[in-house]
């Protein structure tokens, strides 16, 4: 019998999975706990339809997974993407409880998603379509349930959206149900850059382990959404040549280094960095196979694969986005002593700094983003050197570690509430 390929989204929840179970075989996890912990806690998916501006009405499919709730309530981004599919958000969701595990913040782990073309709707009919999608999912939601945030192609908008429709069907404004949230309505300080701040933080830890001088250290940035954007403009002030970027249309390089402020206008006006006029135009492809000292792969998932692990020549690769190194390409990056700083510890700022916002606003108080700031950097150098301790003791690559020290601490929570009833 034929065996048929599997899609992108059974891929990538296969990879988490094989990453789960590593982590449990090294833990000597009871097959019990182990069955519990793999399975996603819940699942919905909803159908949903939204008026366009031409009059006519189009269903849209969109999912919400919470993965595990065991250390506090259910905490992810939601996603609009043409690609979104069950398997690809029951993934990232599992990826959001070993993040949040790996930081120690108290939350568990969710994803939502919409299956859309966001660049082909309207603003009128991005905000229908969010308005109705949080409805359909309004049964998870809640500051002390399920906590959305964004994602790819979703911002603080989307999220003033989300805020506003589940406050208006509980007659009172609920600021704590999001993070990411416009700073008028309660958003945290910082939060918009935690993501690509936090990152760099690990960069920082890495290169000083390794002994290299950022101001004189090179870095290629795939992606140019939020992350990747606010990563590469950081990086810029730390001394580092910036040598080329990317968006889903393509790439910019030049040895002798991009501005990234000069990027993002360029982006700005005509929505791509790929025909930024000061560099050369290259592909997603060539990009990652750049010769550099910082690799950040700041887009979309299973990028990194077995066909290009050999050819990456970086010292350090530091993981934005979520997911973007699939399994057969990790033990030839380690092979070749490239220096990875996994996902679950890399992006982990985002939620770090949506939990400080969740926090102000259970507290009905601000921080300042230097506050903001510094208790992220706190967290990510802590949470950093943890894992570099396990995979020192353990003889692991970091991702591994990362898992350890996760599926770690939440299976001990498991053990500790136990099983009801
Ligand atoms: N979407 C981000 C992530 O993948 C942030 C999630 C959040 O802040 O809840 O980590």
């Amino acid at each position: 019998m034929e065996m048929l390929a599997k899609t992108k989204g059974e891929e990538f929840q296969d990879a988490a999975l094989r990453l789960f179970h590593i982590a449990a075989e090294h833990l000597h996890l009871d097959s019990g706990i182990r069955e519990k912990l793999k399975w996603p806690k819940r699942e919905l998916t909803v159908h949903f339809p939204v008026k366009m501006d031409d009059g006519t009405i189009q269903v849209f499919v969109g999912y919400r997974v919470q993965h595990n709730v065991t250390r506090g309530p259910a905490k992810g981004g939601i996603r609009y993407h043409p690609d979104v599919t069950l398997e690809e958000v029951r993934a990232l969701a599992a990826l959001m409880t070993w993040k949040c595990a790996v930081v120690n913040v108290p939350f568990g782990g969710a994803k939502g998603g919409v299956r859309c073309d966001p660049k082909k709707m309207s603003l009128r009919e991005l905000e229908g379509l969010t308005r109705r999608y949080t409805t359909e999912i309004s049964v998870f939601l809640g500051p002390e349930s399920d906590i959305p945030a964004p994602d790819v192609y979703t911002n603080a908008q989307t999220m003033a959206w989300i805020m506003d429709t589940y406050s208006m069907h509980k007659g009172y404004s609920v600021p704590g149900v999001v993070t990411g949230k416009p700073i008028a309505l309660g958003g945290s300080l910082g939060r918009k850059e935690a993501t690509a701040r936090g990152c760099v933080f690990t960069i920082q830890e890495a290169a000083r382990e390794l002994g290299l001088d950022l101001p004189r250290a090179t870095a290629v940035i795939q992606g140019f959404g939020n992350a990747g954007s606010i990563a590469a403009m950081l990086l810029h002030e730390l001394g580092v040549r910036i040598i080329a970027v990317s968006d889903s249309r393509g790439g910019a390089f030049n040895p002798k280094g991009i501005d990234p402020t000069r990027v993002l206008e360029h982006k700005g006006k005509t929505g791509t960095v790929a025909t930024f006029s000061e560099a050369d135009r290259i592909s997603n492809q060539e990009l990652l196979e750049l010769p550099c000292d910082i690799l950040v792969p700041a887009a979309l998932e299973g990028v990194i694969t077995k066909e290009n692990a050999p050819r990456i020549k970086t010292r350090i690769m530091a993981e934005a986005a979520n997911g973007p190194t699939t399994p057969e390409a990790d033990p030839i990056l380690f092979a070749n002593n490239v220096y990875v700083i996994p996902d679950i510890l890399a992006n982990a700022g985002g939620v770090t700094v949506s939990y400080f916002e969740w926090v102000q606003n259970l507290e009905m108080l601000h921080w300042s983003e230097d506050d903001v700031n510094r208790r992220l950097r706190d967290i990510m150098t802590r949470s950093f050197q943890e894992v570099r301790e396990i995979a020192a003791k353990e003889r692991v690559a970091m991702r591994t570690a990362a898992y350890i020290l996760a599926v770690g601490r939440v299976a001990e929570a498991t053990l500790l509430r136990g099983v009801y009833p």
